[in-house]
Protein backbone atom coordinates (compact mmCIF):
# COMPACT_ATOMS: atom_id res chain seq x y z
CA UNK A 1 0.00 0.00 0.00
CA UNK A 2 2.73 2.09 1.11
CA UNK A 3 5.88 2.92 -0.85
CA UNK A 4 7.84 3.58 1.53
CA UNK A 5 6.21 1.44 4.89
CA UNK A 6 6.17 -2.90 4.71
CA UNK A 7 3.19 -4.01 6.18
CA UNK A 8 4.62 -6.81 8.73
CA UNK A 9 1.70 -8.99 9.31
CA UNK A 10 2.40 -8.72 13.04
CA UNK A 11 1.52 -6.51 15.99
CA UNK A 12 3.97 -3.90 14.84
CA UNK A 13 2.37 -3.64 11.59
CA UNK A 14 5.05 -1.71 9.46
CA UNK A 15 8.93 -0.92 9.02
CA UNK A 16 10.16 1.15 6.66
CA UNK A 17 11.74 0.07 3.75
CA UNK A 18 14.59 3.52 4.46
CA UNK A 19 17.50 3.60 7.41
CA UNK A 20 15.63 6.20 9.92
CA UNK A 21 18.91 8.02 10.97
CA UNK A 22 19.09 10.64 14.01
CA UNK A 23 19.61 13.85 12.22
CA UNK A 24 21.27 15.14 15.15
CA UNK A 25 23.76 12.44 15.71
CA UNK A 26 23.68 10.59 12.60
CA UNK A 27 22.78 7.74 14.59
CA UNK A 28 20.47 4.05 13.63
CA UNK A 29 17.28 5.26 15.54
CA UNK A 30 14.76 2.94 17.38
CA UNK A 31 11.41 1.54 17.52
CA UNK A 32 9.80 2.82 20.36
CA UNK A 33 5.55 2.91 19.25
CA UNK A 34 2.82 2.10 16.96
CA UNK A 35 -0.44 3.48 17.51
CA UNK A 36 -3.31 2.88 15.52
CA UNK A 37 -5.92 5.62 14.60
CA UNK A 38 -9.06 6.55 12.23
CA UNK A 39 -8.27 10.28 11.09
CA UNK A 40 -11.37 11.97 9.47
CA UNK A 41 -11.20 13.64 6.17
CA UNK A 42 -13.50 16.54 5.70
CA UNK A 43 -15.93 14.35 3.51
CA UNK A 44 -16.58 12.29 6.57
CA UNK A 45 -14.29 9.08 5.04
CA UNK A 46 -12.13 7.71 8.25
CA UNK A 47 -8.64 6.82 6.81
CA UNK A 48 -6.98 3.79 8.69
CA UNK A 49 -3.17 5.05 9.87
CA UNK A 50 -0.47 3.32 11.81
CA UNK A 51 1.33 5.98 13.73
CA UNK A 52 5.03 4.86 14.83
CA UNK A 53 7.75 6.30 17.05
CA UNK A 54 11.35 6.00 16.52
CA UNK A 55 13.63 7.30 19.28
CA UNK A 56 17.41 8.26 18.91
CA UNK A 57 19.70 6.28 21.69
CA UNK A 58 22.46 8.81 22.06
CA UNK A 59 20.18 12.38 21.99
CA UNK A 60 16.61 10.84 23.02
CA UNK A 61 14.62 12.87 19.80
CA UNK A 62 11.41 11.75 18.76
CA UNK A 63 10.02 10.86 15.50
CA UNK A 64 6.47 9.70 14.25
CA UNK A 65 5.28 8.60 10.92
CA UNK A 66 1.63 8.68 10.65
CA UNK A 67 1.53 5.82 7.43
CA UNK A 68 -1.79 5.61 6.00
CA UNK A 69 -2.94 1.68 5.78
CA UNK A 70 -5.43 -0.59 4.22
CA UNK A 71 -8.56 -1.31 6.32
CA UNK A 72 -7.52 -4.98 6.60
CA UNK A 73 -4.48 -4.04 7.87
CA UNK A 74 -5.51 -2.11 10.45
CA UNK A 75 -8.08 -4.50 11.24
CA UNK A 76 -5.48 -7.61 11.59
CA UNK A 77 -3.02 -5.71 13.81
CA UNK A 78 -5.60 -4.54 16.21
CA UNK A 79 -6.88 -8.10 16.25
CA UNK A 80 -2.83 -9.28 17.59
CA UNK A 81 -2.67 -6.51 19.69
CA UNK A 82 -5.57 -8.37 21.55
CA UNK A 83 -7.78 -4.85 20.62
CA UNK A 84 -5.00 -2.56 22.15
CA UNK A 85 -3.98 0.87 19.88
CA UNK A 86 -1.04 1.49 21.04
CA UNK A 87 2.58 -1.38 21.35
CA UNK A 88 5.24 -0.57 22.42
CA UNK A 89 8.35 -3.26 22.01
CA UNK A 90 9.40 -5.34 24.66
CA UNK A 91 11.53 -3.07 26.86
CA UNK A 92 13.93 -6.04 27.30
CA UNK A 93 14.54 -4.95 23.31
CA UNK A 94 14.34 -1.35 24.37
CA UNK A 95 17.55 -1.98 27.25
CA UNK A 96 20.07 -4.20 24.52
CA UNK A 97 21.42 -0.85 23.65
CA UNK A 98 23.20 0.70 26.80
CA UNK A 99 22.41 4.26 25.93
CA UNK A 100 18.28 3.38 25.62
CA UNK A 101 18.83 1.88 29.31
CA UNK A 102 20.17 5.05 30.92
CA UNK A 103 18.33 7.18 29.25
CA UNK A 104 14.78 5.33 30.76
CA UNK A 105 16.79 4.76 34.20
CA UNK A 106 17.24 8.94 33.98
CA UNK A 107 13.39 9.19 33.24
CA UNK A 108 12.43 7.17 36.43
CA UNK A 109 11.79 3.83 34.39
CA UNK A 110 13.18 0.34 35.56
CA UNK A 111 17.17 -0.32 35.97
CA UNK A 112 18.87 -0.30 33.14
CA UNK A 113 19.18 -4.12 32.14
CA UNK A 114 16.31 -7.14 32.70
CA UNK A 115 18.04 -8.74 35.46
CA UNK A 116 18.32 -5.91 37.57
CA UNK A 117 14.33 -4.43 37.03
CA UNK A 118 13.37 -2.92 40.33
CA UNK A 119 10.98 -0.91 41.13
CA UNK A 120 12.38 2.28 42.81
CA UNK A 121 10.80 3.30 46.15
CA UNK A 122 12.50 6.48 46.61
ZN1 LIG B 1 20.21 11.94 18.12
Amino acid sequence: MHEKWDYTGDSVGHRPRFNIVCPYCNEPMAMRSSRLRRIMRKDGEFIPTNCIGYKCPTCAVVRRWNVAIRPSEFDSILAQRGGNDVYYPPIEEWTEDDRIAQQLEALGYFGGRRDDFVIRED
